[in-house]
């Protein structure tokens, strides 16, 4: 695809900051005029890493612990002060800030047309003893694109808006994507009486935010007002990292089901029933564990299959267990495939039964539908990614997302940097500050083709 700039002044001199061999370079470049060679290929940035990086570096020291990563959860003294933080910045980059009434940030860049808002964002809260790149990346990278437009004087046609999702991982009130949720119109009122460990409720905690919680569902996004929502953020997983490839193109956020199974035979004597008497539920769960296994193992593709736990009951050492109690969870980005895998996971269950003399029944627990990334947004992704010369690997997201809330009223799609050795959720967790500039262009590159692009007659 064609160059998404709209104008282009002066990203060779930031690109090449970013790669300390040529910093001799830049600094020469001062006495001499920069020669077009020196900012063509993929070194030409118009966001400024060393301005992100400063701004994460920031972020960071807000719930930061000494051992290294943060607690930042959501509805906290730290997440409001990282918050009034990111509003600071946000207006500082001439956003108007507005925050709704599900304490979601949002700051609103104009546009020359009217036409539905093109969102971008992600969330600053992280679990207890996390790091300092999920969520952060995608929010600090986000402000960065508002930024590299304004220093370039660029006009979209699409008004922009930044977002700053509300309690994403759901340490606090067991409620995670809360923000998203609500403005998606998948959370209401209902959850306004949860009370946290302090007995504190989550209406209070949003008066504690300024906001008034009986207005809760004016937060919902009327359909219709986005053109899309688009968000960076680290893969959490170890693909990218593996490959070397500093692109991920989501295709969309796994769906998941997960059954509560219960394994039923008869307690008895460990000594005096015999083998062939037996109706062991232990040993048939066992199986039946190894079998969620083999299915999940049985095709081609990046499905995943757990059981977490298995109970069995009495639990003695002398008594053969007649109840056996274990979950199973599917996920996939093909709600069809997951249906396929449990189809012959039952048919696997049946077997078992009938060798093992015992009865397993399932009942359905949870069911989250999979979030298909919109090929447009996919597609702007990739062609922004192409156009800076750096590789790219389709993927899913295994991990829960903001967007895939936000998939139930407009178009979304994501952008993957790589996470170190696949870690997140960890102090350990750790990106690039190269891998994370280049992310936030591919972002910027992004927002300007989705702009071009959307909503022509
Ligand atoms: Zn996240």
């Amino acid at each position: 695809m064609a160059e998404p700039r709209s104008t282009t002044t002066g990203g060779g001199v930031r690109g090449l900051v970013l790669f300390p061999a040529l910093v001799f370079l830049w600094a020469a470049s001062f006495a001499a005029p920069l020669s077009p060679a020196q900012g063509t290929g993929s070194s030409e940035l118009h966001v400024d890493s060393q301005r992100l990086q400063g701004t994460l570096e920031r972020l960071s020291e807000f719930g930061r612990n000494p051992e290294g990563g943060v607690t930042r959860i959501g509805f906290s003294e730290t997440d409001m002060a990282a918050r009034e933080y990111v509003t600071g910045l946000m207006k500082q980059a001439g956003l108007e800030v507005r925050v709704d009434p599900a304490g979601n940030i949002f700051g609103l860049r104009a546009g020359s047309e009217k036409l539905p808002t093109l969102l971008f964002g992600s969330h600053i809260d992280s679990v207890l003893q996390g790091g300092n790149f999920d969520g952060d990346v995608g929010s600090m990278g986000a402000i960065e694109v508002i930024r590299a437009l304004n220093d370039e004087n660029v006009k979209t046609r699409h008004p922009l808006e930044v977002v700053i999702w509300t309690n994403e991982e759901g340490n606090h009130f067991g409620l995670g994507t809360l923000g998203s949720g609500v403005a998606a119109g998948l959370l209401g009122p209902e959850i306004l009486d949860r009370k946290d460990e302090q007995g504190l409720t989550l209406a209070d905690w949003l008066r504690r935010y300024g906001q008034d919680p009986s207005n809760l569902t004016d937060a919902r996004i009327p359909p219709g007002t986005l053109a899309g929502f688009l968000e960076l953020h680290i893969e959490q997983g170890p693909n990218l990292d593996e490959a070397k490839i500093p692109i991920g193109v989501v295709q969309g956020i796994v769906g998941l089901k997960r059954w509560k199974c219960v394994a039923t035979g008869s307690a008895n004597h460990a000594g005096t029933t015999p083998m062939n008497h037996r109706k062991d539920a232990l040993a048939a769960a066992s199986k039946d564990v190894l079998a969620v296994r083999d299915v999940v193992r049985g095709e081609a593709g990046r499905q995943v299959g757990t059981v977490g736990y298995m109970r069995a009951e009495p639990g003695a050492i002398n008594v053969i267990p007649g109840r056996a109690e274990f979950p199973v969870e599917l996920r996939d980005l093909d709600a069809e495939k997951i249906d396929r895998m449990w189809e012959r996971i039952q048919d696997r269950f049946k077997e078992t039964d009938r060798e093992e003399n015992v009865e397993t029944r399932c009942t359905a627990l949870d069911d989250v539908s999979p979030a298909r990334a919109d090929p447009a947004f996919q597609a702007a992704i990739g062609d922004a990614a192409e156009s800076l010369g750096l590789a790219t690997m389709d993927l899913p997201s295994a991990a829960v997302q903001d967007a895939q809330q936000i998939a139930k009223i407009a178009p979304i799609g994501m952008i993957f940097v790589p996470s170190r050795d696949g870690i997140s959720h960890s102090p350990e967790e750790f990106s690039s500050w190269q891998d994370i500039a280049k992310g936030a262009e591919v972002l910027y590159g992004a927002v300007l083709l989705l702009d071009d692009r959307l909503n022509r007659n």
